[in-house]
């Protein structure tokens, strides 16, 4: 009997030893620009339900990009997952991605939120839109991004630095809207109205509001989320600019299939997936965002918030405008 189970063992392993290891499980290979405590737990929901395990890094999306060029055809990564259409846009550019031909992409997925190419498509959304005091400013007197610029914001202004790419995609928003001299005086008007250089984060710019060093501020909804999650009480609330124009500023959190993947319909077959009602209710509610797809329910913070009429600018444009946004800021003087 003995001798059968080590006969037994030896089999195993000679044949594990023999046997490439696709074949012996089904593997994905993701890297991740969504912090690990917010994309972990749709892994392994996905793994129990399929059998199929993922392997991930994360890093941030500059660094998972420059790694994947390094790696070229050696990659054996299946799938980047990453924030802002700028970043999805980007690495379609540096030819990572494969496009992807999937009708249940295509039905769940709307069409603004995903590339033209099908290079990547997005999974949940954030809203980049204006913070104030409730102590400081009537909301009657906020009306637009561009109004931020007006005389009686003079002082008043918070932003976050202009090297953030959200804040490009924001800004390629106003020039797919207004075009270039227009939106260079609407960015110069911003300048002149900063109460403070720039901050680095989202955060900062709130906390710079309820410290008193200004009363309004542009910021991505899931950062307010996180604060008022901790202290609902602050005197700090959200408002949807341009409802009678184009609309809330929005961006993705997105993924596209990597051109190196040799798994690409396991790969599609994960996006799929995270298009489902319960992958976005998860992906969606984790991070306090929107979900891309329609009829789930919201984080009950971020319902508390009420409904918006966002942007429908297709994100690609994001990127595509991303460089003149760039060039636009350093002119205008916004660092
Ligand atoms: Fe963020």
């Amino acid at each position: 009997m003995k001798k059968t189970v080590t006969l037994s063992v030896i089999f195993l392993l000679m044949l594990t030893a023999v046997l490439p290891g696709h074949l012996l499980a089904e593997e994905l290979i993701i890297y991740s620009a969504r912090n690990e405590h917010l994309i972990e737990p749709l892994f392994e929901k996905y793994e129990k339900e399929t059998g199929v395990s993922i392997r991930f890094i994360t890093d941030k999306a500059g660094a998972l990009i420059q790694r994947l060029k390094a790696e070229g055809s050696r990659s054996r990564a299946d799938i980047l997952i990453t924030v802002d259409a700028g970043n999805l846009w980007y690495a379609a550019q540096q030819g990572l991605f494969s496009p992807i031909s999937s009708p249940v992409l295509e039905k769940n997925i709307p069409a603004h939120l995903q590339d033209p190419g099908n290079l990547w498509f997005g999974f949940s959304v954030r809203a980049r839109t204006i913070v104030y005091s409730t102590e400081r400013v009537d909301p009657g007197r906020l009306s637009t991004y561009r109004a931020l610029g007006d005389p009686e914001w003079k002082d008043r202004l918070v932003l976050r630095t202009s090297k953030k790419v959200y804040n490009q995609s924001l800004v390629a928003m106003l020039l797919s809207e207004y075009g270039i001299d227009e939106t260079e005086k609407i960015v110069r008007s911003w300048v002149g109205n900063l109460s403070s250089a720039p901050y680095s984060s989202d955060t900062k710019v709130m906390e710079a509001i309820l410290a008193g060093q200004g009363d309004v501020g542009i910021v991505n909804t899931y950062y307010f989320g996180r604060l008022v999650r901790d202290n609902p009480d602050l005197p700090l609330a959200l408002f949807w600019p341009d409802q009678n124009g184009t609309g809330v500023h929005i961006n993705v959190s997105g993924a596209g299939v990597l051109s190196t993947s040799s798994n690409k319909s396991r790969a599609v077959n994960f996006l799929e997936w995270l298009s489902s009602p319960e992958a976005q209710k998860v992906f969606a509610e984790a991070n306090m965002e929107y979900p891309a797809t329609s009829g789930i329910e919201t984080h009950p913070i971020v319902s508390s918030w009420g409904t918006f009429q966002p942007s429908t600018m297709n994100l690609a444009k994001a990127g595509e405008l991303q460089a003149e946004a760039i060039m636009l800021m350093d002119r205008a003087g916004y660092r």
